[in-house]
């Protein structure tokens, strides 16, 4: 990929085509099936690009109060909000804010339900289909035995459904139709008696969409299914396929050293820039890797934590100071999870623009490294 040169690093660079390459996919998926598509904030909460996904999108999956504000404020369209414990003190804000809530727990619904009815809200409660198509890692899976998310079959309380208008389901990461499918078979084996009292169902995020061996047919298929059976309106709620490889770290290399193996040290951290490098266990493609190279480094972050290790790669030629590293698909869950742990700073935000030229959205200094602490 062709870089501006002379750019301060290191610092995100987010791609509009890339993001629309993602949004005319999405855009099939919602003219073939009918469903409607909500951004998943936690994944990406860059606001600067909301007027781009907006235009595509039915609106925005908020994880409690800031996610609603910052979806209000910048994103307009439907407000959606889901969280394991709403609190009594931000309510009456979450409720200015957002027009479809979504309950985790009975004792949750009662508490709040009346209040979200009263101010017109539309209200759901997120059931726990008991059904992990995932292996591995439980981290990931909001199935797993003991799990707090969503309301198994065994505790739902048809009483309490009176004012209830939508199930919701979140179980899926990363996955193929073929999960959905399994999923779906489940949700309605077990759920499927109250369906005739709900207005619509929302399957969550976790649909890899935008990756290039999704099968769109069978997620059309299965959407159709439920809308033509239950006249219910579906909704997805994506983070990583809205942005998916829509984004790049840019780095430079401070130093080269060796204890058996190689080492490049960064100014891009893991820890602090991708921390899901370290919790998901994931090795972002780098742009200059070559699998067949003979030099093998260990990329790693200029802070203090022993583990701050991105990967093991293998290049070409060996690498030297101020050689510059681009690593991929860095447009999700980097920015809203990013920290300036060991006073690292933040790495400042480009987008490339529609008609290709990079423009500085935000840039970060020592500011934003004390404004939290105290
Ligand atoms: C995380 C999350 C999403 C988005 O998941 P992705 O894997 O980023 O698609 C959607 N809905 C809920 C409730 C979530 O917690």
């Amino acid at each position: 990929m062709k870089l501006t040169p002379g750019l301060p690093t290191p610092y995100y660079l987010i791609d509009e085509n890339l993001i629309l390459k993602n949004l005319q996919i999405i855009k099939k998926i919602k003219d073939l099936s009918g469903c409607k598509v909500l951004l998943a904030q936690k994944a990406f909460s860059s606001f600067y690009f909301y007027p781009l996904l907006s235009q595509y999108l039915d609106g925005t999956a908020s994880s409690g109060l800031f996610e609603a504000r910052l979806a209000h404020e910048h994103f307009g369209k439907e407000v959606h909000v889901f969280t394991p414990g709403f609190k009594e003190e931000e309510f009456h804000d979450v409720l200015k804010y957002s027009d479809h809530l979504v309950f985790n727990s009975n004792s949750q619904l009662i508490r709040f339900k009346e209040r979200a009815l009263k101010a017109k809200k539309t209200i759901g409660i997120r059931i726990n289909p008991e059904v992990s198509t995932q292996t591995g890692n439980s981290m990931y899976d909001p199935c797993s035995p003991t799990s707090r998310m969503g309301i198994k079959i065994q505790d739902i309380n048809p009483t309490l459904l009176d004012g209830v208008s939508g199930f919701h389901f979140h179980t899926l990461c990363q996955q193929n139709a073929d999960a959905l499918e399994t999923t779906l078979k489940e949700v309605e084996k077990k759920f499927g008696k109250y369906f005739s009292k709900l207005k619509w169902i929302n399957f969550g995020g976790g649909h890899h969409l935008t990756r290039a061996n999704y099968d769109i047919p069978k997620l059309v298929k299965l959407i159709r299914y439920f809308k033509d059976k239950y006249q219910m309106d579906v909704y997805l709620e994506p983070g990583e396929a809205v942005v998916l490889n829509a984004g790049f770290l840019i780095s430079k290399v401070l130093d080269v050293t060796k204890n058996d193996v190689e080492i490049a040290i960064l100014d891009a951290s893991a820890t602090c820039h991708m921390p899901d490098v370290l919790e998901a266990k994931f090795i972002p493609p780098v742009t200059t890797a070559d699998p067949k190279g003979a030099h093998i480094v260990r990329l790693s972050g200029a802070t203090c934590l022993t583990g701050d290790d991105i990967g093991i790669y293998r290049f070409a030629n060996p690498l030297k100071v101020g050689d510059t590293i681009v690593f991929e698909d860095m447009a999700l869950y980097t920015i809203v999870k990013n920290n300036t742990f060991n006073g690292i700073p933040l790495p400042s935000i480009y987008a490339r623009k529609l008609d290709g030229k990079d423009v500085l959205v935000k840039a970060f200094d020592y500011s934003h490294f004390k404004g939290k602490l105290s």
